[in-house]
């Protein structure tokens, strides 16, 4: 498989550091509010990535946590913090906000067919554990107490700036208005590995630490829980584009700290989806959400089928004309899926199958480029030498992959068991015909159709279908 690399800026061959398990690592939602449709396109990305490395023959161990402390409304230190954020706006308690976006999120992802990570860490459950990560960083040099809280010393770290090509210049011209200076950091861009001193007299979550009470800064959790979940050496780790920096960057920085040494091989990040006005925001105009586009009518799977059409790494742009044509699309493929699976007929033929599994897997293994597998998708749909069995096989095959609900999985269990029972039933019938035994072949005929299966005899073959 090949990806394009954040950290060296270019694709590369991917070599997991244990051929037997891929460490995967996605960052999880700030659950302060809804995920909007962007938000998803992350996930959706992430979630085509497992299921593709898998599909090519890899274990994928996949962790992901659940944003519930520390992430403030400016990705460095600064500004408000979100989850308080949240527990104003609806008047309920942090607690409560976690729960209900936590569950949102998850309801969300499962319209959209985004499998769980094996592991779920909610940021507040490893409190302990960032503790004792921020006491190593402070005895060997790496973090500082100022003013009772605890920062990271970015010029201890030679490569601080690897992953977003940036330089400290650049940073400073680029750093905006409403970023408020600490005073009390070294260098602007240290950031908080442990607040005690908030500016939120409020702010409910907090625990006893070595430097008092308080709670963790937001980039310290992903390190941590990453760390404890996959060990040393973290194979793929993801996000999208705008956790580059700070978040990603300040990752590397306490991990390799930490560590003593190289962290994460393969940083891969998924583009934006934006809105015709710019940028997609949760306080901006129309909050999009998977909610708000089913109350449209809308099927989830066909906005799935919407991202799955461009490349991760390219910025899409949402309108409802373009989701539009999405939904058309979606609903053909949909339509001749169908036609394929009432009109079964033939042996599967293997041969054919790989042909096209390899071809499929050529998509994935090109830095993700699901348009390619849809392509072949579309190649097997339209493929006149292929018999509609091989066709069947193949579709629920890719969709492992797709998660399009091309088969439902119920249909699958009832098509694949009542496949075996009509095909051979068919052969019986065709068998008591040869011999002449017709009050046979009537006996099979009238058995099918009471289960709803019309049986119908052509140039091509007995054909049937499913009326019922
Ligand atoms: P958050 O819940 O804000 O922490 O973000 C969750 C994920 O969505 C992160 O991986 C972000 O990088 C990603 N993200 C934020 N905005 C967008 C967007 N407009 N398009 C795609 N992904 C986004
Ligand atoms: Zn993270």
């Amino acid at each position: 498989m090949r990806f394009y690399n954040t950290l060296t800026k270019k694709v590369e061959e991917f070599v997991p550091h244990n051929e037997d398990e891929v460490k995967m690592y996605t960052c999880g939602p700030t659950v302060y509010h809804y995920a909007h449709i962007g938000n998803l396109r992350t996930y959706i990305f992430e979630d085509i990535l497992e299921k593709s490395l898998e599909y090519i023959g890899y274990n994928v161990k996949r962790v992901m946590n659940i944003t519930d402390v520390g992430h403030m409304t400016s990705d460095s230190d600064t500004g408000e913090d979100k989850m308080l954020k949240g527990a104003a706006r609806e008047n309920k308690t942090v607690w409560e906000i976690a729960d209900y976006y936590t569950n949102a999120f998850f309801n969300d992802a499962e319209q959209l067919n985004i499998r769980k990570p094996l592991i779920i860490e909610k940021a507040s459950d490893l409190i302990e554990d960032y503790i004792k990560m921020i006491e190593k960083l402070l005895d060997d040099g790496y973090a500082y107490i100022s003013n009772n809280n605890v920062y990271f010393d970015i010029s201890k770290n030679e490569d601080y700036y690897k992953l977003s090509g940036k330089n400290s210049d650049d940073l400073l011209i680029g750093a905006r208005d409403d970023v408020e200076e600490d005073e009390f950091k070294k260098n602007p861009y240290d950031f908080g590995l442990w607040f005690t001193v908030s500016k939120f007299e409020n702010q409910a979550m907090q625990w006893d630490s070595p430097w008092g009470r308080g709670y963790p800064g937001w980039h310290i959790e992903c390190s941590g829980i990453a760390i404890k979940h996959l060990g040393e050496h973290l194979d793929i780790h993801c996000g999208g584009v705008d956790n580059i920096f700070p978040h990603h960057t300040n990752e590397i920085a306490q991990s390799e700290a930490f560590l003593g040494h190289k962290w994460c091989k393969y940083w891969l990040h998924g583009e934006h989806l934006n809105e015709e006005t710019g940028k997609m925001s949760k306080s901006k105009g129309e909050f999009l959400t998977v909610s708000l586009l089913e109350e449209k009518g809308y099927n989830p799977l066909a906005y799935r089928y919407f991202c799955l059409q461009s490349h991760y790494r390219n910025q899409l742009v949402f309108s409802y004309p373009s989701l539009d044509t999405a939904v058309s699309g979606y609903k053909r493929l949909l339509s001749r899926v169908n036609q394929i699976k009432n009109n079964l007929s033939g042996d599967i033929d293997f041969d054919q199958v790989s042909k096209y599994q390899e071809s499929f897997k050529d998509g994935l293994k090109n830095d993700l480029n699901t348009s390619t597998s849809l392509t072949i998708l579309y190649d097997v749909l339209k493929d006149e030498a292929l018999n509609n069995n091989t066709k069947l096989y193949l579709i629920a095959d890719f969709d492992s992959v797709l998660s399009l609900d091309l088969l439902k999985e119920k249909e699958i269990e009832l098509s694949l068991e009542l496949l075996s029972y009509i095909e051979n039933t068919i052969n019986m019938r065709n068998e008591a015909k040869i011999n002449k035994n017709y009050e046979l072949a009537d006996k099979l005929r009238d058995e099918l159709k009471e289960k709803g299966i019309i049986i119908e005899d052509g140039r091509e073959g007995t054909t049937y279908e499913i009326v019922r």
